[in-house]
């Protein structure tokens, strides 16, 4: 991985740790591209996280409501208007718009206090496979974790009229 613009060394902006060498406040890898995350707890909180919203909405169906919610949030707005359009009533499962998912992923890990590297980051994997990445630091990444899980559970609930 490396900066787009520069050859500069990305390195942790607590314990200046590079990259390559990894330290224990790596947040999150998030690849905007391929909409994948990935870090010891990350990747495990991002498809947490993602079966959390899945589940509830697919709660919200099953109990027959599916005209006229809307969410304060724009992005769990989206995820519902996706998911709803698509559903049908036997469905056991619902799968969320990606994108839309990763991009309120990465909104929740500001929020909660997740440093962002402020550099645009890629990463190749052969001609015409280059990655957008968005890296996060964090001195206690297991908090950040917590906050964030706490306002997605605040912001499902929280539904707008
Ligand atoms: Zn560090």
């Amino acid at each position: 991985m490396r900066e787009e613009d520069s050859e500069q060394i990305i390195c942790c902006p607590y314990c200046r740790a590079t990259y390559e060498v990894g330290c224990e406040h790596t947040l999150a890898i998030v690849d905007e591209t391929f909409n994948e995350c990935h870090g010891d707890l990350a990747s495990e909180q991002y498809d947490e996280f993602r079966t959390i919203i899945e589940g509830h909405f697919l709660r919200l169906l099953k109990s027959g409501q599916r005209e006229g919610l809307s969410w304060d949030d724009v992005n769990v707005n989206e995820l519902w208007n996706v998911v709803r359009e698509d559903y049908s009533p036997q469905d056991e499962e619902l799968s969320v718009d990606m994108f839309a998912f990763t991009n309120l992923f990465i909104k929740l890990l500001e929020v909660a206090g997740g440093k962002r590297y402020p550099n645009s980051l890629i990463e190749g994997y052969g001609p015409g496979m280059t990655s957008v990445i968005r890296l996060f630091y964090a001195e206690d990444p297991a908090r950040v974790f917590e906050v964030a899980r706490s306002e997605l559970e605040a912001r499902l609930h929280k539904e707008g009229r």
